[in-house]
């Protein structure tokens, strides 16, 4: 039984070879206070946040590029390896699973034994910009410069990888999440107007651009009309949107310019011939390819499904595990017990 576990800052996909995807689900954890018992995952989890007695606490296990709370990461580590395996605890299971760049090596240590006690029978580590850069097909084993930009929900990434090796890694919390808190920002301080977290995102997913659109349409709000307190229904121009998402496209885009600032020479100049691919959910807001040939003068590839681009790049090292073995983090492997 093989096993990909994509543990992202705010959705987590757990892929089975021959299954496909078994579970994608809010990475969320929420931990009873005084007993630190784990009461819910996922979905379950998250849909506690703000309606829970404070004797609750929703945790996300990943931040900023590393792992921001061990004991969550641990458990739902062992909840999704539980939800692929089925608990048939004596099937033979190779699991890789991506962890943020910035882990280090006593969590990827204690992660990697916690996996085995769960049931895994193998257990490769990967950082999550090789596995980004690998789903999104760049040749990274090769001695030139590859960049991958991954724009998920609670950091942006931009990683530069040569020889399997990554030369310079600019991480922030400008990512989807903050995008969707821009847009009820914009709401409520130009409109007087309230909007919850899902709305904002479901804007942001349906109207959110980088770069002005012809014909700009309009956008329709439900929401809460903060002046005469009843529900109410907007209409703004698109261009709205963009404009409040401004303040974090611009960030993305300066730290992109960054990351190939901090490169040699040479790597700097393969990567503005051949490019980079994007991946993540933000990938997905349209003129990136328009704004980023305009700001720094790369060309750029969106992921035909962004989403899944780091689950594909795990997938990939699970059916090539020879090929990959320098990406695994402190491998065990050998390969007399490969299969
Ligand atoms: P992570 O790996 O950090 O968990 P993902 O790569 O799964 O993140 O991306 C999730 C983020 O992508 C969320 O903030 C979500 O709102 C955003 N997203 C999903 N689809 C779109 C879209 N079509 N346009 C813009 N953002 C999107
Ligand atoms: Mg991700």
């Amino acid at each position: 039984m093989k096993i990909a576990i994509d543990l992202g800052t705010t959705y987590s996909i757990v892929y089975v070879v021959g299954r496909g995807v078994v579970l994608r689900e809010p990475s969320a954890v929420a931990i009873h206070l005084e007993s630190q018992r784990i009461i819910a995952f996922g979905e379950k989890a998250r849909g506690m946040l703000g309606r829970v007695p404070s004797t609750i606490e929703v945790v996300r296990p990943l931040r900023d590029g590393v792992i921001a709370h061990f004991e969550a990461a641990r458990e739902i580590l062992r909840h999704f390896i539980q939800v692929a395996t089925e608990k048939q605890w004596l099937r033979r299971s190779h699991i890789v699973i991506c962890v943020p760049h910035g882990a280090t090596s006593v969590e990827m240590d204690s992660l990697r034994r916690e996996s085995q006690a769960a049931g895994a029978h193998r257990v490769d580590l990967v950082k999550e910009p090789f596995a980004a850069a690998l789903g999104a097909g760049l040749p990274i084993d090769q001695p030139c410069g590859n960049l991958v930009v991954d724009i998920g929900g609670g950091t942006t990434e931009a990683t530069a990888i040569s020889l399997n090796n990554i030369v310079h890694c600019e991480s922030m919390r400008m990512a989807g999440n903050a995008m969707d808190r821009a847009i009820e920002e914009h709401f409520r301080t130009q409109h007087h107007f309230a909007i919850g977290e899902t709305t904002a995102e479901r804007i942001k997913i349906e109207h959110g651009s980088v770069m002005a659109i012809e014909p700009e349409g309009m956008v329709e709000v439900k929401g809460l009309n903060v002046r005469s307190g009843v529900p109410d229904l907007l209409k703004v121009p698109a261009g709205e949107i963009r404009e409040a998402l401004e303040p974090i496209l611009s960030q993305i885009v300066e730290a992109i310019r960054r990351t190939i600032e901090h490169l040699p020479p040479e790597l700097a100049g393969d990567i503005l011939a051949d490019g980079a691919a994007m991946v993540g959910g933000g990938a997905l807001l349209r003129g990136w390819t328009a704004r980023l040939t305009g700001a720094l003068g790369l060309p750029i590839r969106i992921d035909e499904d962004p989403l899944m681009a780091v689950t594909r790049g795990l997938i990939r090292i699970l059916e090539q595990r020879e090929r990959y073995a320098d990406l695994v983090l402190n491998s065990e492997y050998q390969p007399a017990l490969a299969g």
